[in-house]
């Protein structure tokens, strides 16, 4: 295909693909999903070889969230029956990332629910990365608490946090839909304060909340433009409970498409395979591993992933490699920027929650759709006319914030 020889040129060359480019990538059929795919990998393989980075989540505090996230099982008004707990002690985050290294994590990512921190949370916080980092000097560790208030993410730098995770989740047009207690243009300025902090940027986006194809281009080239070292792609888990618990709208066909693309329009960014892989690609999810060159090991957030000795099985047999903390992720020339301090972004400087947990699924039928999906904009499917996987979500029951050993 003429298209999928000039997305990989493109990507070899970092050049942005045209936003039709990209639907079309979206368009294309399940008969050429395989080339989509080895297109796709070419340009993954160019500047990450066959390495997957693992990262492991801490959920330091979980649920009693005064946002209303749809998609989020943490949110005002939810009845998921999740784990629900205040700030855990450094050692006991401590300890849980000490399980997550050990199963081969290079990156911690310390996540807490709530709008933002207070100065005493950022506090507690900086001394949980104390903690993590007595133990285990070579891991990068990522907060993601949310929005931010001024200072408040120089003083994570100065902590030790080498990067900040706050996700876009979906098309500015869009943003309404899913949350009403904050704006899309909130979150923009928190990456960006991050960024100016000399933090490592980590923001990404939920497929399946009902968007159309040019609100993922959309969000997706937004993020291009915001230029995050690393995307999270976080497929909605539909938990019961949230509004978005009917919303089954992916195929393991259309996860694949749209990691594809994600890869084309952000060829040199630590592509992470975020929530919801094990149950919307189901038994594909090593093709995704020729996309992303990152995952989450073992659990999410609130809900549990599979085992990671499954994790590391499957990265195994499909031919890929774990990356070592000798490694550096980013290719040269962007590791290079981060560490002359301008990180790569002219100058400028992702939200808590779904950093791995995304809980969205397609509209229920019978309720309104997105503005821009009714707009007549490209849809993957009418909502809610995929087969519903819910046997396949289990609330998380163990690790932090509970007296079982965690899932690494
Ligand atoms: S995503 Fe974050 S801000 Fe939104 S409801 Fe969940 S915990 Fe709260």
């Amino acid at each position: 295909m003429d298209l999928l020889n000039t997305l990989v040129e493109k990507g070899l060359r970092r050049e942005t693909p045209t936003r039709e480019e990209a639907l079309a990538v979206l368009a294309t059929s399940d008969d050429e999903l395989l080339d989509v795919v080895a297109a796709a990998g070419k340009v993954r393989r160019a500047w990450f070889g066959r390495r997957v980075k693992l990262n492991y989540l801490v959920n330091l505090k979980s649920g009693l969230c005064p946002e209303d996230c749809s998609y989020c099982s943490q949110r005002l008004g939810s009845t998921s029956g999740i784990l629900k707990y205040t700030w855990l002690k450094p050692e006991q985050a401590a300890a849980a990332a000490g399980a997550g290294v050990a199963g081969g994590a290079k990156r911690v990512c310390l996540v807490a629910s709530g709008r933002g921190p207070t100065d005493r949370d950022v506090e507690r916080v900086s001394q949980t990365i104390a903690a993590i980092k007595e133990e285990h000097q070579d891991v990068e560790i990522c907060a993601c608490l949310g929005l931010l208030s001024d200072g408040q993410a120089e003083r994570l730098k100065d902590a030790g946090a080498n990067a900040y995770n706050h996700n876009l989740n979906t098309s500015e047009a869009t943003y309404g839909d899913i949350t009403t207690t904050h704006t899309y243009a909130d979150r923009v300025s928190t990456v960006r304060q991050a960024q100016a902090a000399g933090m490592s940027a980590c923001s990404g986006l939920i497929a399946g909340m009902g968007e159309s194809d040019e609100d993922l281009v959309d969000v997706v080239f937004s993020l291009r433009e915001l230029d995050p070292d690393s995307v999270p792609v976080n497929f909605l888990i539909p938990i019961e409970g949230t509004p978005l618990a009917g919303d089954w709208n992916l195929t393991p066909q259309r996860c694949l498409r749209i990691l594809a693309m994600v890869r084309f329009v952000c060829p040199d960014v630590e592509v992470r395979l975020a929530g919801g892989r094990e149950i919307h690609l189901r038994t594909l999810q090593p093709l995704a591993l020729n996309l992303a060159n990152s995952i989450f090991l073992g659990d999410y957030l609130t809900t549990e992933g599979q085992a990671g000795k499954d994790d590391l099985a499957m990265i195994a047999d499909a031919g890929f490699e774990v990356e070592g903390t000798d490694t550096t992720t980013l290719p040269a020339h962007r590791a290079d920027a981060a560490a002359a301090g301008c990180g790569g972004h002219g100058g400028e400087g992702g939200g808590c929650g779904p950093c791995g947990d995304a809980a969205p699924a397609d509209a229920v039928p019978g309720e309104a759709v997105p503005a821009r999906a009714a707009a007549g904009a490209t849809v993957a499917a009418p909502a809610g006319t995929r087969e519903s996987h819910a046997d396949l979500v289990a609330v998380r029951r163990r690790g932090a914030g509970t007296d079982l050993p965690p899932n690494a």
